[in-house]
């Protein structure tokens, strides 16, 4: 099927998420990519932030720790974002970094499993995950060792001495999904606990914790949840752990009576054991307003549109640049995240002069051109014009400007 542009408005048209657009800010003449990376603000981000910084904290100070809901917002958070992921009321939180998320999850899980010596992730995860896994792996003393494995390795390693497995649902680079509620049975069957990232998975597509059995999860809400800059992570934990699993930064938010000021810890018997210390509110107040959106929208059409708009820019993409690409990504919706990753060893001066003319999307080292699809706030058009950019630059070699060879501190 050959697509040409009114073809693509009249997939506009016809978008049942086609409202939601006007919920964020999208600066004019930019197509945003980048959403698996920084999602754009909400509208009414803007009004909240007034209120937060102007009246919570300007006028109400210290009693809008009551007043304003501020103590509950971590689990408050939670809830309303469990349905998103599968996760029932009083399994999840909002709070800190994913990075810190999954060491307290990690931490929990092989304190389950005192007789095993063995956590299992993916080599080519995000790194901070494999960082975290040898910072507690330092820590153990030599206790615990990390395995670093790929895809198509991790299932068949998973044995008596496994303690959890610790998987990114979906991957950074090439968006390739993992089969969670297998994986998850497998490290079951084999009496290991099993943990997983979400980070480029909530909001992207339905997911089901609780239908696969995961023990733990963490994730972002900065990606396709919209939550803003650094907003604060999610870290799940399965009901049948409460009161069981103990995570070990014992701070006083995670205590059972934080304002009794014991001098000894004891750690609540519900979700808030997993939280640490005071929360960062009005970060965490303008994360409210991604979940909104995403609380709003049918997550099924959500994932529909998704692989229809990665579809669309693969076929439109080897269209109008035939030969010049890679794809890193699974050719097969059904295996792919809401990304698309080329390759070309020029990728990141190819991103330099996309980014240039308004398209925005990453690089990621050492070949990888991302493109994030968000179909929230995405129309099958901007895939039209994103592509129609990319050729222009690959017919006029425009990325061999000698500024796109330059490397910024973050690409
Ligand atoms: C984005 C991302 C992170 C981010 O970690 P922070 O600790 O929140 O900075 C971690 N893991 C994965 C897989 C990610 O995609």
């Amino acid at each position: 099927m050959t697509f040409d542009r009114a073809a693509i408005l009249a997939l506009d048209a016809a978008d049942p998420l086609a409202g939601f657009r006007d919920r964020f800010a999208i600066p004019d003449g930019c197509i945003y990519l980048d959403g698996n990376s920084l999602g754009p603000r909400p509208v009414a981000a803007l009004d909240r932030a007034a209120h937060v910084v102007g009246v919570e904290w300007g006028v109400d100070l210290i009693k809008s720790w009551n007043t304003a809901g501020w103590f509950e917002l971590p689990t408050r958070l939670g809830d309303r974002l469990a349905p998103l992921i599968g996760a029932g009321t009083g399994e999840v939180v909002v709070t800190d970094a994913t990075g810190i998320n999954l060491f307290k999850a990690m931490a929990a899980a092989v304190a389950m499993r005192p007789d095993r010596d063995t956590i299992i992730l993916e080599g080519s995860n995000f790194p901070t995950n494999n960082y975290m896994a040898q910072g507690l792996a330092a820590l153990s003393g030599g206790r615990l060792q990390v395995k670093l494995l790929e895809k198509d390795e991790i299932a068949g390693a998973i044995d008596t001495r496994t303690a959890a497995i610790a998987v990114t649902h979906v991957h950074y680079k090439t968006g390739h999904i993992h089969d969670m509620p297998g994986l998850t049975a497998r490290a079951h069957e084999a009496g290991a606990l099993a943990i997983w990232d979400l980070c480029h998975s909530a909001g992207a597509m339905p997911v089901d914790l609780n239908g696969a059995g995961a023990d733990f999860a963490v994730g972002c809400t900065y990606k396709y949840l919209n939550g803003g800059p650094g907003s604060p992570a999610f870290l799940f934990a399965a009901r049948r752990h409460h009161g069981q699993a103990i995570q070990p930064l014992t701070g006083w938010w995670g205590h059972a009576e934080p304002f009794a000021f014991r001098p000894t810890y004891a750690p609540a018997g519900d979700i808030r054991q997993f939280l640490t210390g005071t929360q960062p509110i009005v970060s965490l107040s303008l994360a409210e307003l991604g979940l909104d959106i995403a609380c709003a929208a049918d997550i099924g059409a959500v994932r529909k549109k998704s692989m229809a708009l990665t579809d669309l820019f693969i076929r439109l993409a080897e269209q109008r640049c035939p030969e010049m690409f890679g794809v890193a990504s699974p050719r097969a919706a059904e295996d792919r995240g809401s990304q698309v990753s080329l390759t070309h060893p020029e990728g990141y001066a190819i991103m330099r002069a996309l980014i240039d003319r308004g398209v925005i999307g990453d690089f990621r080292a050492p070949d990888i051109v991302r493109f994030g699809f968000a179909p929230l706030y995405l129309r099958y058009l901007d895939v039209w014009d994103a592509v129609d950019i990319l050729a222009e630059i690959m017919a006029t070699a425009a990325w061999r400007r000698p500024e796109y060879q330059v490397r910024e501190a973050v690409t």
